[in-house]
């Protein structure tokens, strides 16, 4: 029996033994060794910076996060791009203005463009075919320039002086005439088949410009009726004398009463040729012209395109 007892004594003294380590554990729980360590009062204060931490770092999170739906809800456009001038935005970036096939005129920033290695790389040259895409936040009118890939470079077309001021020329009345984002798919095709024409036969600039001219006269409303007189709506032909007043309309020899410059037959065909051929087709057919002819319809469209603008323009030495 007694060694039943001794038995029993043991068992109790695993059992208290257990009971201790167990204790030894439990007192090992973080809180409690931090209570143990720094008191009761600084583990309070430590527990609310703790809290207030986490609190703010919850409210910093739904902060990143909505202003990534916002960005979301700013939109992205991807169209076509023709690049027409650049300016220098503080130290790293730039404002390019494009015409763009989907939207219109638009002037986008270029973030970091200035800086030695950068994304866009050559894309933002002037006279640049490009694929753009970029978001537009609402009610903001610069927009922020993503991706830009060249589908056709003029770079080359820059050293020639001549050729880049009728490129500058072309671009300076895009940008005065077009309101900003106002699609037009019309203009983009046409500025780009100019510019192409341009670049397959610099030699022709000045009758490709005269062509832009008329064009641009056209789809942006200011060119008068080249075909009926503008008080009595007869259809003139191709024989009889037509007069251009002072106000830049055309009228029968009736309405006109002999006032006004006479308009003469080849200006009216060199019109009409602009109305159905492509730059380069008018270009070429415009090659055997006098000068006297070129000089005419250059004064007439310098004229309509002086008062579309109310003033004279700028480049006048790209008119021949
Ligand atoms: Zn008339």
């Amino acid at each position: 029996m007694p060694q039943t007892k001794q038995l029993h004594a043991k068992t109790q003294r695993v059992q208290r033994r257990q009971e201790e380590i167990e204790m030894d554990f439990a007192s090992l729980h973080p809180l409690r060794l931090c209570v143990k360590k720094l008191g009761e009062q600084t583990t309070l204060a430590f527990l609310s910076q703790v809290f207030l931490s986490r609190w703010l770092f919850a409210l910093l999170f739904t902060l990143k996060s909505a202003k990534s739906a916002d960005e979301i809800e700013m939109g992205l456009f991807e169209t076509e791009a023709l690049v027409l001038r650049t300016y220098n935005l503080a130290d790293a970036d730039k404002i390019v203005v494009c015409l763009t096939r989907v939207n219109g005129l638009l002037r986008g920033v270029a973030k970091g463009s200035r800086r030695l290695k950068n994304r866009f790389g050559a894309a933002l040259e002037p006279f640049t075919l490009l694929q753009i895409s970029f978001y537009q936040k609402e009610n903001q009118e610069l927009v922020s320039l993503r991706n830009t890939e060249i589908l056709k470079s003029h770079f080359n077309l820059s050293s020639q002086a001549e050729t880049l001021a009728g490129l500058s020329y072309m671009a300076e009345l895009v940008i005065e005439f077009s309101p900003p984002y106002q699609p037009n798919d019309k203009l983009f095709r046409m500025v780009k088949a100019c510019l192409e024409a341009i670049a397959d036969s610099p030699a022709d600039l000045q009758t490709i410009l005269r062509y832009f001219e008329i064009w641009l006269l056209k789809l942006e409303g200011f060119l008068p009726d080249m075909k009926r007189c503008s008080e009595c709506r007869h259809l003139f032909n191709e024989s009889e004398t037509t007069f251009i007043g002072s106000d830049l309309l055309l009228r029968c020899s009736t309405c006109s009463l002999g006032k006004g410059k006479t308009f003469s037959k080849r200006l009216h065909v060199q019109l009409q040729a602009t109305q159905r051929l492509g730059p380069s087709a008018f270009a070429e057919e415009s090659r055997a012209l006098s000068a006297k002819a070129v000089g005419e319809m250059a004064n007439l469209t310098h004229q309509l395109i002086g008062r579309a603008l109310d003033r004279q323009v700028r480049i006048r030495s790209t008119f021949p």
